[in-house]
């Protein structure tokens, strides 16, 4: 059924009895040409990509819980194509670029508001390093604008400009970033491959991984077993477990991050802002919250919730780049479980055991890469080899000395 505004006013006149669910519940068939482990934004996306664009629609996702219980509805939801690496600009900027038709592609309102992403700069050398990240930026097509301290202030005067241990000097300005619904990313890509006969099985826990001989025939669930020609893991927080049940060791950290959302207030902020002086970023949601969060957990954890500790320097750095938000109260707070690669950037690739696929290490910033995370995965799954955007994103790339260190923290996933 086409979402459309015709369809509402002729469902308004039905009394609303005829609009059909977004998906089906089907049971589990016996085997599949690809099962793809966890109904997050990237698993969803590749089973709907896998139809799309490459014909293969004997496809189950299998999902623990509920769509959209992971990360994709725990995220902040920012988009941005800002990297200044080769292995990940071109991605990313693919990415940005499947997210500004994602919503006439998919029929589904997926709030994508490209209100811009500005990130606040406090010194000579965090000025330079942003130079040379948005000429990066530039280079790979992307607009990238670097604003002095007045152009700052002009856009967002609220800011603290001169506080005496950060002050600001200016900003890097992505205006095709912005924010999108991060469950309607979901349910807009579980909806499309749905409709194209993907299987949709929630409330199905994969628990084992069968293989014989080296060779993925693939698993067990809380419903049963599932056989599959093509098995592909994208279990984002959980990913070394799943991936543990083949046997695999991973080079990834599970930690905990957390997000924050205010009381409603009248439209503030436009912008997605992030300081410079701390790990710290804000927006306000269309409902009027201020919606921000800050760095991670710093310790290894599968629990969707965090610590004070954390809460109290995000506050603080909260009340360092907006005075003005100290008399807002806090409504709600949340964790969500992250996996932080060795580089900090994500792996998708074939793994030593045949037919076994994985996409995971997408850290904290997973939400923007969904569009071409799934793309690019689909394309592996459907012909055995890398899509050129993800040929840097290889699982054997830190033994072969070629890691992917945006942030040149070295192997320090907690820092990434
Ligand atoms: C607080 C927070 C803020 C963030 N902010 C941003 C942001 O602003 N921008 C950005 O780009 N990224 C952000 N991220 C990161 C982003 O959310 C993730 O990188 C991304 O959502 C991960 O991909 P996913 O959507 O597929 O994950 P998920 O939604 O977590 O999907 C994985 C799914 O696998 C399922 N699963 C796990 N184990 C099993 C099993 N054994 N059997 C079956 N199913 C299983 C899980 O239930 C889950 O639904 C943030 C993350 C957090 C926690």
């Amino acid at each position: 059924m086409k979402y459309s505004a015709f369809n509402i006013f002729r469902q308004a006149l039905k009394g609303n009895t005829g609009w059909q669910p977004a998906w089906r519940e089907p049971e589990p068939k016996p085997h599949y040409d690809v099962i793809i482990v966890g109904g997050g934004g990237h698993g969803l996306a590749t089973a709907y990509y896998l139809a799309k664009n490459h014909g293969i629609t004997n496809v189950a996702v299998i999902e623990k819980g509920y769509i959209g219980s992971g990360n994709v509805g725990r995220n902040t939801t920012i988009v941005r194509a800002n990297y200044l690496l080769e292995g990940n600009e071109p991605f990313f900027s693919h990415s940005l670029k499947l997210w500004e038709g994602l919503e006439q592609e998919l029929n589904f309102n997926a709030m994508m508001s490209q209100r811009g992403v500005l990130n606040l700069y406090h010194s000579d050398g965090q000025r330079d390093a942003f130079a040379r990240r948005g000429n990066a930026m530039r280079m790979h097509g992307d607009d990238a604008e670097l604003l002095d301290r007045a152009q700052v202030r002009e856009m967002v005067p609220f800011l603290n400009f001169d506080n005496a241990r950060f002050p600001i000097q200016g900003g890097l300005l992505q205006r095709r970033g912005g924010t999108a619904r991060h469950d309607g990313v979901a349910w807009g890509y579980a909806r499309a491959a749905d409709t194209r006969g993907v299987d949709i099985i929630q409330n199905c826990e994969v628990t084992g991984i069968r293989t014989e001989n080296g060779v993925v025939k693939g698993v067990e669930t809380t419903r049963g077993f599932i056989g599959c020609s093509k098995l592909g893991l994208a279990a984002a927080g959980n990913s070394s477990r799943v991936a543990e049940m083949a046997g695999l060791r991973l080079p990834i950290e599970s930690q905990v991050l957390q997000a924050f959302v205010s009381e409603g207030i009248k439209p503030f902020i436009d912008q997605v802002v992030t300081f410079g002086a701390a790990l710290f970023y804000m927006s306000q949601s269309d409902k009027g919250g201020l919606v921000f969060g800050g760095r991670l957990d710093l310790y290894n954890s599968y629990a969707q919730r965090g610590n004070l500790e954390t809460v109290e320097s995000v506050m603080e750095a909260a009340v360092a780049m907006v005075p003005a938000v100290s008399r807002v109260k806090v409504l709600r707070a949340w964790g969500g479980v992250v996996d932080m690669s060795m580089d900090g950037s994500p792996i998708i690739d074939r793994t030593p055991v045949d037919n076994l696929y994985l996409n995971a290490g997408w850290c904290y910033g997973g939400f923007k890469a969904t569009p071409a995370s799934g793309w690019c995965f689909a394309h592996l799954l459907a012909t055995g080899t890398p899509h050129d955007l993800t040929r840097a994103y290889r699982l054997d790339r830190f033994a072969r000395g070629y890691p992917i260190d945006e942030t040149g923290h070295g192997a320090q996933p907690n820092q990434h």
